[in-house]
């Protein structure tokens, strides 16, 4: 019922989103669009550097033995990881991981509160959609990354602001790159934020309209559905449980798609939300989700993953202020509706990251420096953002 009911939103959306988007079109620049995405295939030295593997690994739990699958050309592999050897990962995949962290990928208890102060730098991508080359080349064109696609980010952080999933060729990629990163940023003392988008739940929650066909195919081999790939017996399914939908870092908001009116009325926290998220919702069963009434309106297009609201003319000034009021915030920085680049609307409060990287030609990253935004883009440029006129 609420599946169909987010699919004929989804066709609003899109409608909506191209109206936007054609009048956008008319009152900016972007920078000029690359023809060819960049082939960067070869600068991996350390990582998935085996051609011959076209998915993998999934790291699944079964009976007490940690078991490795993955795909090579039509056939599937499997190697139980006996002892601390994880050979395997790290000569096949490039992954130094240590085995502890293979059996246990999230450390300590989970952090609902998710609010962090007095961070200097900040760099914000969104809506990645498999795009694994293009993730990489503007992560390392704007020095998070090294050509090794190592973290030289030092303290700063990483928002990774939700759709890692879905449409693109590369989500397997992506989804270890930030697991990665994740472990190197922590030992430096910066920190990676994968916040969950749309498609993350969609994924988890069985939704699977809008996987690459290359996952069909891997699925398949494993005789498994793709979701289950993610369940909670596996290694990602049980890290991207623990992944929160909104985080506060210094007076910005991150959430992937938008505050309602509505989620303010329920007088929620972010650290209820995130609660409410991984405890009744993510990887969750349809029929928990449908009775009970808060993770539905979680799920409506009101909710914190699907909300579209600031397109409208008819929102004020009034409602932005409440919304950042409310969650003591100055800016909500958010994805999940494509523009040709990132954009800075409601006089500078909202500003919206996914620059359309899904179709893995053009991008851009938001950088924060010094309490200022710039704009990091795939030609290597960085430019102030300027809040947008008529928005
Ligand atoms: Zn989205």
């Amino acid at each position: 019922m609420i599946k169909s009911f987010m699919h004929s939103s989804l066709r609003i959306f899109a409608g909506i989103l191209l109206f936007v988007l054609a009048s956008s079109f008319s009152i900016i620049n972007p920078p000029k669009k690359t023809t060819e995405p960049k082939n960067t295939g070869t600068q991996h030295p350390n990582f998935f550097r085996n051609k011959n593997i076209t998915d993998g690994p999934y790291i699944f739990y079964e009976n007490n033995k940690v078991v490795v699958k993955w795909i090579k050309g039509e056939h599937l592999i499997k190697k139980t990881l006996s002892g601390d050897n994880t050979k395997y990962l790290r000569k096949k995949f490039g992954l130094n991981v240590p085995i502890e962290n293979i059996k246990n990928p999230i450390s300590g208890p989970i952090n609902f509160v998710q609010q962090y102060k007095n961070i200097d730098n900040v760099v914000v991508i969104s809506d990645v959609h498999g795009q694994f080359d293009l993730f990489t080349s503007l992560l390392k064109d704007h020095k998070v990354i090294n050509a090794n696609l190592d973290w030289i980010f030092e303290t700063g952080h990483l928002v990774v602001l939700g759709d890692i999933f879905d449409r693109g060729p590369k989500v397997t990629e992506l989804l270890w790159l930030v697991y990665q990163l994740e472990q190197q940023a922590e030992k430096a003392g910066g920190k990676v934020h994968f916040i969950l988008g749309n498609h993350e739940l969609m994924v988890l929650n069985n939704d699977l309209r809008y996987i690459n066909e290359k996952y069909i195919h891997s699925s398949h081999k494993m005789n498994m559905v793709y979701t289950q790939l993610f369940a909670e017996n596996t290694f990602f399914g049980q890290w991207l449980r623990s992944k929160p939908v909104m985080v506060t870092i210094n007076d910005l908001l991150f959430v992937h798609a938008g505050i309602s009116d509505e989620f303010l009325s329920a007088g929620l926290t972010i650290e209820k939300t995130n609660q409410i998220f991984y405890e009744k919702i993510i990887g969750k069963s349809w029929d928990l989700i449908l009775n009970d009434s808060i993770s539905t309106f979680m799920l409506s297009e009101n909710g914190p993953l699907w909300h579209r609201g600031y397109f409208k003319e008819i929102i004020s000034d009034n409602e932005i202020s409440n919304i950042l009021s409310y969650f003591d915030s100055n800016y909500l920085i958010i994805g999940h509706t494509s523009m040709p680049n990132i954009m800075s609307l409601k006089s500078g409060k909202i500003i919206i990251v996914d620059s359309g990287i899904k179709e893995g030609i053009y991008g851009e990253i938001l950088i924060y420096k010094k309490n200022e935004f710039f704009r990091g883009t795939s030609n290597g440029m960085v430019l102030k953002l300027e809040p947008q006129a008529g928005y």
